[in-house]
């Protein structure tokens, strides 16, 4: 993953790595989805992007409009391109649904009651 290491950031990005081989990012923040957001400029306009998505977009290309890019491993912050596919959105809640969120018993993740 050498190319995580240059330049995605403003600081360095630094992960763990957990038991299911996810690379969980602990150097940015996450946003209230869990996901972890980074500010890049691109031609002098900051764009915000969800960092998974960037790291998918540096090794495949564009996404294109109206595709997400799911997490097979169900952890936002995750970066493993190999817990990362593109999907739409409907594809994305079937597939939450087929493995159900709470399976995994996770205390990361909120409960929703
Ligand atoms: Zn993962």
């Amino acid at each position: 993953m050498a190319y995580v290491k240059k330049g995605y950031a403003s600081k360095p990005l630094e992960w763990v790595t957990n038991e299911k081989g996810c690379h969980l990012v602990t150097s940015h923040r996450k946003d209230k989805q869990g996901y972890i957001k980074i500010t890049r400029s691109v031609h002098n306009v900051r764009q915000h992007w969800q960092l998974h998505r960037y790291v998918y977009t540096q090794k495949h290309g564009e996404i294109p409009k109206g595709l997400v890019i799911m997490h097979s491993c169900d952890e936002p912050s995750c970066i493993n391109l190999d817990h990362l596919s593109m999907g739409t959105v409907a594809e994305n809640v079937a597939d939450r649904d087929r493995k159900g969120r709470r399976r995994n018993g996770s205390n990361k993740e909120k409960k929703h009651m």
